[in-house]
């Protein structure tokens, strides 16, 4: 495992020189990609006995917060690039845990190494947050199925090599493992996004694929209660963190630009307004990082409150990040509006994650619900 500072130096020195220009083509060229595999980052999150970090497995509370470290410095460096991690560890964490042991031997190695990257497809055009009512097909035939529909804002979608795809079946519900290559599978890129552009999103037209039986996660009925559930609350465990990074890069340039802006004669730091903004991102940013931590233990401790913890962290950190990236280009005045500026680019990557692993809404019935549960005499 590595620490939280080794994280931050492998973010600094191989991901956050590219992140402007990340932002700018829409794409993680393949010397941060090589870079994050020799550093282990594909690896972290997974267990060690598949091929995730060792010394994880005696420790699972401090291999869960080296893990969020791990989101919260690429979150820092490049939210493009947190996503991405993000994303193949979903999926990747669905596969460890759902996959039998033929599954797990083939693809989980190759997940931990980064040979292969993974994506998780659960969204369709008709279909976003009530992810139960998937109509893409999946229909029972020669020993496995032929699947028929669409994907929609899939990241990663343009590069990965796996996909998690969550299908309907006759039996409910069912994930299938689909290779990047099935005879069928249309990738599609996406152009333009507002923010996070470097996530390579994609579209997936599913014409007729077949794919055999063995390539069932868990089995049908089991696709969006267990299999997309793991992968969802890892995604929030991974986001919360990814939130409090890229706040906390947004922090650190209006902090640099407050203490030498002069307006009036003085630094505008030295306003009390100013300073006012300062201590609540400031408040703000440790009390996310606070939370993620008690998720991370939660996580770490298999305790039954781990998927509220992750579920409040997201739910808190998400909005946090947007008070934050808002109020921080607040500071920069005219320069945190200017063109092809990070503070722009922190802004509209903010604005994402109130969307993805779950919408703000949405965490809201579904916070208020382990609450009910709880409460029940
Ligand atoms: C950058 C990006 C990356 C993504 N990556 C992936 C990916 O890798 N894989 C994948 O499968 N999907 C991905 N998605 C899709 C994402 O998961 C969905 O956008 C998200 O689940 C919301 O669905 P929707 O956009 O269809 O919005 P909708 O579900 O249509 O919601 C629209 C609005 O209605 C509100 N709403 C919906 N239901 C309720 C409710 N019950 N109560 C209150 N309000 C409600 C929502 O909060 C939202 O404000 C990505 C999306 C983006 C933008």
């Amino acid at each position: 495992m590595r620490t939280r500072a080794r994280w931050r130096d492998v973010a600094q020195t191989a991901v956050q020189p590219f992140a402007r220009r990340i932002d700018r083509d829409a794409l993680v060229p393949e010397q941060v990609i090589d870079a994050l595999r020799v550093a282990g980052a594909f690896a972290s999150g997974f267990p060690e006995t598949l091929g995730g970090p060792s010394g994880s497995a005696a420790d699972p509370v401090v291999a869960a917060l080296d893990h969020g470290a791990m989101h919260e410095a690429m979150g820092r460096a490049s939210a493009s690039v947190q996503g991405l991690l993000n994303v193949h560890h979903m999926g990747g964490s669905a596969v460890a845990r759902w996959g039998n042991a033929t599954q797990k031997d083939r693809w989980v190695p190759q997940l931990c190494s980064g040979s292969l990257l993974c994506g998780i497809a659960i969204t369709e055009p008709d279909v976003g947050s009530d992810i139960a009512a998937v109509k893409t097909m999946a229909k029972a035939t020669g020993g496995g199925f032929e699947i028929t529909g669409e994907k929609a804002w899939i990241t990663c979608g343009a590069a990965a090599d796996l996909f998690v795809l969550v299908a309907a079946s006759d039996g409910g519900p069912v994930a299938l493992l689909l290779p990047k290559t099935t005879p069928g599978l249309h990738i599609c890129p996406i152009d333009d996004m507002l923010g996070c552009r470097g996530y390579m999103m994609a579209r997936l037209v599913l014409d007729g694929v077949w794919l055999p039986g063995d390539h069932v996660l868990g089995r049908s009925g089991f696709g969006t209660s267990h299999v997309a559930a793991t992968g969802l609350e890892s995604g929030r465990y991974n986001l919360g963190w990814g939130c409090v990074g890229l706040a906390d890069a947004a922090l650190g340039v209006a902090m640099d630009h407050v203490k030498t802006r002069e307006q009036f004669g003085q630094p505008i730091g030295e306003f009390q307004l100013v300073q006012r903004l300062i201590a609540t991102m400031m408040t703000d940013i440790h009390a996310a990082r606070v939370m993620c931590e008690s998720a991370g233990v939660a996580r770490g401790q298999k305790a039954l409150h781990a998927t509220k913890e992750a579920t409040m962290a997201k739910y808190f950190a998400s909005q946090m990040v947007n008070r934050v990236a808002r109020d921080a280009q607040q500071l920069l005045g005219a320069q945190g509006i200017g063109p092809d500026t990070p503070m722009a680019m922190y802004f509209r990557d903010a604005r994402v994650m109130e969307v993805i692993e779950g919408t703000t809404q949405v965490l809201e019935t579904m916070i208020a619900r382990y609450g009910y549960a709880e409460t029940m005499g």
